[in-house]
């Protein structure tokens, strides 16, 4: 598959360029030239293998010959070795040996390592930037800043893979103990994943970063590479799981509409349900729940599209005010605004209308929702109240709720366990190298693994 950059068609490249290269050199989002399409008898089959083995079918139509058919299967085999379970509220689970039926679902993107759905993305792109570094010998530097989630899902996807060295800056004392654990402890001594805990702001570590891309002496000495969330090879696997989950819920069910509701900020998320949707998979329409961030919904609402600072909010992973796939997602839909309004639907609701949410689910149901989950699920129940007819509704779950457990635990009154990826990191000794907010130092530090 060749990618061409939204904004100006001539600039192209091919799928393993434009991973390596993340932006266009015109500053444009890549786009894949065409958004392949199956059957309903194509698409039967790949809902009948494993997740994993469905999307290096999917993945075979969006890399280049780099890329061969057994080495999909083993990137995505050892990307996906984690469920991506269908739940019902009442602790059910939608899956062949034990089938529990349920018109409304929870699509929980939260089994990976580091407990939210960007494992997924970071995950395959990271076993792809490092399967063509063995091919071509070739080595890369990340560098990333993170003020929290960002680096753990980074870390994790890029760890003991071959030709990457990886930098994650966090300011110090800035991110919770349980993120520090996650960022300074992966791998071990040797590792290619490094914490650095910056005497500063998250600010002053963006600063870095970017001052780091800015000069060309160090590009060119560590082979600097981004893996910031517009990366074309973060979107396309986000697609994998609405395309398989799709077909698991079409053949429970027969014959009735499926609509996804999607906790949304940049928009990349949904952009992956839009691609397989467009692929082929069974889903009506999307639902899209933001927070008070929300100049999507006003652009489904009023065609017209405003973007702002962002506001903090509980969900804070999603307190994005310029969300940067909304050029995408126009023009996945050749910049259609009625294209777009007819398979978006969206809602925005404030911490108070979330908080109460939360309370309700738990106190009717027993299920533990994050603040971001729990958005979706609002947005759900208001698209619900238009439709006078029988549908499925998923909701998807982009986080596991002890993840913000400082939070959900406030608002449902209960302690929440750890989970066990989370309990056996708290146990582990840090790594961490501490350094002032200096471009020299950084580069020092750099130097010492090149
Ligand atoms: C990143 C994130 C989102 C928002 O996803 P987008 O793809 O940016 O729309 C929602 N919830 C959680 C928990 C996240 O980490």
């Amino acid at each position: 598959m060749n990618y061409h950059s939204h904004s100006d068609p001539k600039v192209t490249a091919r799928f393993g360029d434009a991973l390596l290269a993340s932006l266009a050199p015109n500053g444009g989002l890549w786009m894949p030239d065409k958004i392949p399409s199956f059957t309903p008898e194509e698409t039967a089959k790949m809902g009948a293998m494993s997740f994993a083995d469905c999307s290096a079918a999917l993945a075979r139509h969006f890399v280049d010959d780099r890329f061969r058919a057994e080495d999909l299967t083993e990137i995505c085999r050892d990307a996906y070795n984690f469920p991506v379970p269908l739940k019902t509220l009442h602790g059910g689970t939608l899956d062949a040996a034990t089938p529990e039926i349920a018109d409304e679902y929870i699509l929980e993107l939260f089994h990976g390592p580091t407990l939210a759905f960007k494992d997924f993305a970071a995950r395959f792109m990271g076993r792809a930037a490092s399967h063509l570094m063995k091919s071509s010998g070739d080595k890369r530097t990340i560098l990333v800043a993170t003020s929290g989630d960002t680096g753990g899902a980074i870390g994790d996807a890029f760890l003991n893979q071959e030709g990457i060295n990886v930098f994650i800056l966090f300011p110090k004392g800035g991110v919770s103990k349980i993120q520090e654990q996650q960022l300074c402890t992966m791998g071990g001594k040797d590792s290619n994943v490094r914490a650095i805990s910056i005497d500063g702001t998250f600010d002053d570590c963006q600063q870095l970063v970017k001052d780091a891309f800015a000069n060309e002496q160090m590009t060119k000495t560590f082979s600097l590479m981004s893996a910031n969330s517009i990366n074309v090879g973060r979107v396309i696997p986000q697609s994998f799981y609405y395309f398989w989950t799709s077909l698991q819920i079409k053949a429970a069910h027969p014959g009735l509409p499926i609509v996804y509701s999607i906790p949304s900020g940049n928009l990349g998320n949904l952009t992956g349900g839009l691609i397989a949707k467009q692929m082929g998979a069974p889903i009506e329409r999307f639902v899209v729940g933001n927070n008070s961030n929300d100049p999507f919904i006003d652009y489904l609402k009023t065609g017209k599209y405003t973007p702002r600072p962002s506001i903090p909010t509980l969900s804070n992973a999603m307190d994005i005010g310029r969300p940067n796939n909304f050029p995408r997602i126009l023009d996945l839909h050749n910049n259609d605004y009625d294209a777009v309004s007819k398979v978006c639907w969206g809602a925005s609701f404030s911490d108070e209308a979330t908080e109460r949410h939360m309370r309700r689910v738990f106190t009717e149901t027993g299920y533990v929702m994050c603040p971001h989950t729990a958005v979706g699920h609002l947005a759900m129940e208001a698209f619900s109240k238009d439709v006078d007819r029988d549908f499925i509704k998923v909701t998807v779950g982009t986080a596991h709720p002890a993840k913000f457990a400082d939070s959900v635990e406030r608002i449902i009154h209960e302690d929440l366990p750890l989970p066990k990826p989370l309990a056996a990191i708290m146990r582990k000794s840090k790594r961490v190298h501490v350094m002032p907010p200096q471009l020299s130092a950084l580069a020092d530090y750099l130097a010492l693994f090149a």
